[in-house]
């Protein structure tokens, strides 16, 4: 059969992108459609304008700290606009670049959202195309849950553009989003709540991490409140926001934004038309090969509803090209990923939590250290840092490493490559330190913790 092309790309954000691209390097004819903005979540809605809002809010810790090392300013104010219109003439680029590198790889890329038709044809604006294969990289969507006043809440599609400043800013869950986004507005200036309706936000997370995260969170600002959800919001005649709150209390606030979770991005995407089956959860249920039940449509990244994280959806989708086009292999190692919580400070991890080790290995032993950093002995700030280290204490194999602490996500990268290498307590040991910094606690810790 003649397809118009070898391979149709329905989604052009981080996965789908280094996909077709890598497959039209290895000689593949490729397309691919894309209804939104080139870059996907990551680049326009995600990673990228969080971190650049996460530098934005860190000045105002940075103006306070130094005038502890002898910076005098008079008041310094912030400009949210300026920061907003400087983000989005950032995104602006990257979306170009992304443009680039698609047509320098000789991928043709259709403005328009793709539907599948039947198991080789894809729809874009009325007009057929055919393909030996499908790959449908259409990531996910904000989650907000139907409460009551529902449509008066942002997401984080939303957040990042706010025409208005929020001085006051309640942010619900207690997920990377939730607790990302409490930290940005507290440090830019907002007064923020945020409700978690759980015990401790972060779950998954390692728990003495959890705690001491809360803990230094809270010291920043953030008006912690857990088990606390919301039963209502109502628009009040100024324009402000009435949180009605489980508890019977509520708070007024300019801006709610709800960060609970996201979901795959299937609507109208034709799944009708062919034989592809979900998991309970709604996601594409896919096989190692990123095949769905219609063997010619494959899917990867957070469509398929494993790690949601950029550097996943990028390794799938160079996989999945260089399988099918390079013969090579299939298999990717997802264990120790390494990932990072950009609040203030950061939560860096890798590996396992202790609670996950101690239930899989009956001897592990810990190893844990928390301290003020160098920098706050004069800088005014009572930040503290914390490091964890759990071993097998029957192979000395480092199990999990976590860090709360400034740049504890690029201090990490760093341990993940010798978590990724086997790396034993011994070799963390017979490493001499870089003095001085934060990091060479990590190859210092010699007495195990008790508790
Ligand atoms: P998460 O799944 O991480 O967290 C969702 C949060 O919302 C949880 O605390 C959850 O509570 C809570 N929640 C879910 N449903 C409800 C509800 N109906 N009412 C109240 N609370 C609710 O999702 P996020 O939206 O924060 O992020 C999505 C994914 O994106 C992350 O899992 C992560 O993989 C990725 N991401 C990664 C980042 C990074 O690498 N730095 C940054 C941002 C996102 P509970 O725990 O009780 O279920």
């Amino acid at each position: 059969m003649n397809y118009d092309y070898d391979l149709f790309v329905i989604g052009a954000g981080s996965g789908g992108v280094r996909a077709s691209r890598m497959s039209s390097s290895f000689g593949a004819r490729v397309a691919i459609c894309e209804d939104r903005y080139m870059g996907g979540t990551c680049v326009n809605v995600g990673c990228v304008p969080k971190k650049l809002y996460v530098y934005a809010s860190e000045y105002s810790n940075h103006f306070n700290e130094a005038k502890g090392f002898g910076w005098q300013s008079k008041s310094v104010s912030f400009d949210w606009a300026t920061l907003r219109d400087n983000k989005t003439a950032e995104i602006s680029r990257l979306n170009t670049i992304y443009d680039g590198i698609l047509e320098n790889a000789n991928v043709d890329v259709i403005n328009g959202r793709g539907k599948i038709i039947d198991p080789h044809t894809v729809e874009v604006n009325g007009k057929q195309y055919t393909a030996e294969r499908i790959l449908i990289a259409v990531g996910g969507w904000p989650f907000v849950p139907d409460i009551l006043g529902k449509e008066h809440v942002i997401s984080s599609n939303e957040v990042f553009d706010l025409e208005v400043f929020p001085k006051r800013m309640v942010v619900v869950g207690g997920g990377y989003i939730a607790v990302e986004f409490a930290g940005i507005f507290n440090g830019l200036g907002s007064q923020v709540t945020q409700l978690y309706r759980g015990d401790l936000f972060l779950r998954g997370f390692d728990n003495e991490v959890r705690d001491f995260a809360a803990q230094e969170i809270a010291k920043k600002g953030v008006d912690l409140r857990f088990n606390t959800d919301v039963t209502s919001i109502e628009k009040q005649a100024d324009g402000s926001l009435k949180v009605m709150l489980n508890d019977g209390t509520n708070i007024v606030a300019d801006a709610v934004l709800y960060a609970t979770g996201r979901k795959p991005q299937l609507d109208n995407l034709g799944l009708e038309n062919v034989n592809i089956s979900l998991t309970k959860r709604g996601y594409i249920n896919v096989n190692e090969q990123f095949q769905t039940s219609e063997s010619s449509i494959y899917a990867l990244g957070d469509v398929t509803g494993g790690m949601e994280l950029t550097p996943v959806a990028l390794e799938e989708g160079m996989t999945l090209a260089r399988a099918l086009y390079n013969n090579s292999s299939w298999k990717i190692d997802y264990s120790n990923i390494a990932t990072t919580v950009f609040c203030q400070p950061n939560i860096g991890t890798v590996g396992m939590t202790e609670e996950q080790a101690r239930a899989d290995y009956p001897n592990v032993v810990k190893y844990r250290s928390s301290f003020k950093a160098m920098k706050h002995s004069i800088s005014g700030s009572q930040e503290r840092t914390m490091m964890k280290l759990l071993v097998d204490g029957d192979t000395d194999k480092v199990l999990g490493v976590h860090m709360v602490g400034a740049d504890a996500g690029e201090i990490m990268q760093g341990i993940a490559i010798a978590i990724k290498a086997g790396a034993s307590k011994a070799d963390f040991d017979a490493t001499i330190g870089i003095h001085p910094t934060a990091a060479e606690e990590f190859v210092t810790m010699r007495t195990p913790a008790t508790d």
